[in-house]
């Protein structure tokens, strides 16, 4: 394919004097659709721990961890590398305990710890996660 050396340099000089057609992202960032899925959020408040949203997940993201059924606190662990955005999860779920943001929707990461996120009372995470580090140290022995 030939190019005209002409055209390239009309070209050239013109685009120097054009306003960009890229934006200055992260600096300027474009108001997201309100219906965009995000990251999901859970408000145990009205959790049942039926587990629905759990056994209805395509990609295995969800685990709803058992505290205290009769006092109905658990603890939800969300694989926000496994999720794929379904909305199955939300919408599956009678007491509407799960939403997903519009806003949070920048989820890369280089590592993976924040890829995996526990939802719940803090004292309720912090044992959990407590547990959770003993088992791994356990395992290493
Ligand atoms: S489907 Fe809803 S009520 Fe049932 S465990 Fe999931 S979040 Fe809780
Ligand atoms: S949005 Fe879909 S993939 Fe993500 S946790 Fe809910 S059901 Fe699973």
């Amino acid at each position: 394919m030939k190019i005209k050396i002409g055209t390239m340099l009309r070209d050239t000089v013109r685009s120097l004097f054009r306003k960009p057609v890229t934006e200055l992202y992260p600096a300027e960032r474009q108001a997201t659709p309100e219906r965009l899925r995000g990251q999901l959020y859970w408000n145990p408040e009205k959790c049942t721990g039926c587990c629905l949203c759990m056994k209805d997940c395509p990609s295995n993201a969800l685990e709803l961890i058992t505290i205290d059924k009769a006092n109905k606190r658990f603890v939800m662990r969300y694989d926000i590398g496994r999720c794929t955005f379904c909305a199955q999860c939300v919408q599956n779920c009678r007491f509407n305990c799960l939403e997903m943001s519009s806003e949070d929707w920048e989820l890369a990461a280089t590592t993976k710890s924040p890829f995996t996120v526990y939802y719940g009372r803090d004292d309720d995470v912090e044992s959990i996660l407590a547990h959770l580090s003993g088992a791994g140290h356990q395992e290493a022995e």
